[in-house]
């Protein structure tokens, strides 16, 4: 079909009124097309076929945009790490969440702790989040329920120091920092946090004592049934009924197999919660393996600094959904859940000796990072690079050409 629309007018191949691209032009076109402010598929392959024809141009500019470094570094990728199920702590006050928020309009903070078991919230205020407040305000809290076996944290530095770790010890218990920013790790925290957030918000605009108001929520929220376990918080960890303003009292033979029942519903309420959510799109498992080249997604310091860090960094460890990478030139080590990066083996990074280059350093964050590890001469071993598959295609044609 195609060979009747051709026709050759000043040496130039022609097709209809589109010029035909030889082989050995057809990637530069492409770029440099594309390099015409870096647009997207469908208007990159517009612009082209508006004035050229060649076999599988599509298919190329797919390719060619795809390993587009500029393109990559600057847009994101909304990729979720699937929600997991994790099991309930088999005894109550076992395992707690423990987070900070605020400051509040009056300047306090709440200290924010929760048991993964029971969901039962203990809140204490205070005025400052410091190391010091914090281990005092825990002393509280463990001499009316006891010392946990865990407690879960975020890298705040209000539990990092090492005085924090010195308290741990002499109390006994294992404080496991749960990895920055991962979206599910810390649920029953953040949930939790967001109830405590609306009850200040109401307070302040009412004008009310935050602490009453906490108060009244608090005595709600223990006495009423969890959705995941079916029991309210108060008889989950104290064994009996509460009398509250509503003297909702329960039948006692009911409580005769909760803690069976706790764990059963707890296990089917997340499996629910799970099959939900496994149906979007956006979350999906990485795919991510050592050695992988990756760019590292970076906080918005202004409205010109791009989803992504400049330079490359290489995978040198995996746990489960959480990454490490490094850098290769000052070594900083990263270590985040898998959605802070974007695979980039099959990108076209500019060499070292290219212009880029110095701006890569130029924009690198100088950075705060609690994950920084001393620069080193050690570098890491760099895969050596081979045809992505999807570059196959490509090479399939050329063979055809040859023919
Ligand atoms: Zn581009």
């Amino acid at each position: 079909m195609v060979r009747n629309e051709l026709y050759t007018l000043d040496e130039v191949l022609f097709r209809l009124n589109q010029i035909v691209i030889p082989e050995s032009l057809q990637c530069k076109v492409i770029k440099a097309a594309h390099s015409m402010g870096h647009l997207g598929l469908t208007k990159t392959k517009q612009m082209l076929r508006a004035r050229y024809w060649f076999p599988a141009l599509n298919s190329m500019v797919e390719i060619i945009i795809g390993r587009c470094y500029e393109c990559n570094v600057t847009t994101k990728e909304h990729r979720q790490e699937p929600i997991k199920p994790t099991k309930i702590p088999e005894t109550a006050w076992h395992t707690l969440a423990a987070d900070y928020g605020g400051p509040y309009p009056d300047g306090h903070y709440n200290l924010e702790v929760i048991d993964k078991r029971t969901r039962y919230p203990v809140v204490e205020q205070t005025k400052t989040t410091t190391t010091r407040a914090t281990i005092g305000k825990l002393r509280n809290i463990f001499s009316t329920h006891g010392i946990p076996e865990r407690l879960e944290i975020d890298n705040g530095p209000s539990f990092s120091s090492n005085e924090f770790s010195n308290f741990a010890t002499e109390m006994g218990f294992y404080h496991h920092k749960i990895t920055p920013e991962h979206p599910r790790a810390n649920g029953e925290a953040e949930n939790f946090m967001k109830l405590l957030n609306k009850t200040e918000q109401i307070a302040h605009m009412k004008g009310n004592h935050s602490n009453d108001a906490i108060q009244d929520m608090l005595m709600g929220f223990r006495s009423t049934p969890q959705p995941a376990t079916g029991f309210t918080p108060y008889e989950a960890l104290m064994n009996r009924e509460v009398r509250t303003k509503l003297d909702y009292v329960r039948n006692n033979d009911e409580t005769e197999n909760m803690d069976k029942e706790i764990t059963q519903r707890d296990k089917e309420y997340k499996q629910r919660f799970l099959n939900k959510h496994s149906q979007k799109r956006k979350y999906r498992e990485h795919s991510f393996k050592i050695s992988d080249r990756v760019l590292f997604k970076q906080e918005k310091r202004n409205k010109w600094s791009t989803a992504y860090e400049l330079e490359p960094y290489i995978i040198y460890t995996i746990s489960g959904s959480s990454i490490g990478a490094q850098r290769k030139s000052d070594g900083r080590k990263v270590f985040r859940d898998s959605s802070h990066f974007k695979l980039a083996n099959n990108i076209d990074i500019p060499n070292s000796n290219d212009k880029w280059r110095g701006r890569i350093l130029m924009h690198t964050k100088p950075n705060g990072d609690k994950h920084m590890v001393a620069p080193g001469r050690r570098e890491m071993p760099i895969r050596t690079k081979r045809a992505p598959a999807r570059f196959r295609d490509c090479m399939i044609i050329k063979n055809r050409h040859h023919k």
